[in-house]
């Protein structure tokens, strides 16, 4: 089984024909997936999507892109949906000072609120973060203990020994499949698999040879054997022992 850990069927680009991706996600033997929320509505399609799918679970939160719009009705809207029972984690949330389509001040205030509603509600966080390792790492080592994954893996190791230090994992996806991903993959290899997800993040970062193309969750396929051969493990092997770190982190009743 495989766990896509982190997804956006919730994102227009899947509106039209999300049964089909659905069912080749199945075909795929990829057993769960999770879509994580980036601003108010899609948090909520997130939640809906979740009741209506039995192999699909849910984030709520605001990504940093959108934290100007982050807002005290939106901090309760966020609340009510974490307590839906297929609403497992906050997220996603973090910071992106690579794009700063939101002020950095606001993006540092709307991370503090949700990790606030990360701790009240008990739920482990999905963090988002582009060019922002330093400020970020260091408002998680003044919050913890905080139960989560760094999706998307793009720091140096340094940073990486930090963030599992505090427990969390590494999310991992098609961008270990691009050729120019030695630093990724490095880090994928010496990391313990234990503190490894895998993810697509689709519909963006499709692996290769889909680069490029809307990604969906079957392809997670692609990034298990990438990781397996990085890290020169079976594929069954990587398959299950992701899958179980999923569970733990986002299933842990
Ligand atoms: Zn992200
Ligand atoms: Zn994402």
């Amino acid at each position: 089984m495989l766990y896509d850990t982190h997804c956006h069927l919730n994102h227009p680009q899947f509106e039209s024909d999300l049964d089909q991706v659905l069912a080749r996600m199945r075909d795929a033997g990829v057993g769960r997936c999770l879509v994580a929320g980036y601003d108010s509505p899609s948090s909520l399609i997130a939640a809906e999507l979740s009741s209506m799918h039995e192999d699909v679970y849910a984030a709520v939160g605001v990504h940093p892109h959108d934290a100007d719009s982050f807002n005290e009705d939106i901090e309760r809207s966020l609340l009510s949906l974490l307590e839906h029972p297929k609403v497992v984690a906050v997220g996603e949330i973090g910071l992106d000072f690579h794009y700063n389509y939101s002020l950095p001040k606001k993006q540092i205030l709307a991370l503090e609120a949700q990790l606030r509603i990360a701790q009240v509600t008990n739920k482990p966080v999905i963090f988002h973060c582009r060019e922002a390792y330093e400020p970020l790492l260091e408002i998680l080592e003044c919050a913890a203990p905080i139960h989560g994954v760094m999706h998307c893996w793009v720091g140096d190791i340094d940073q990486a020994r930090r963030a599992l230090d505090m427990g969390l994992y590494l999310g991992f996806g098609g961008m270990v499949t691009f050729k120019n991903a030695s630093e990724i993959c490095d880090i994928a290899a010496m990391i313990p698999v234990d503190s490894l997800l895998l993810e697509t993040d689709a519909p963006y970062l499709a692996p290769t040879p889909n680069r490029g193309k809307r990604n969906e969750p079957a392809y997670i396929r692609l990034v298990a054997e990438k990781v397996a051969a990085i890290k020169e493990m079976d594929m069954e092997e990587v398959m299950m022992r992701t899958w179980e770190n999923g569970l733990t982190l986002f299933h842990r009743e």
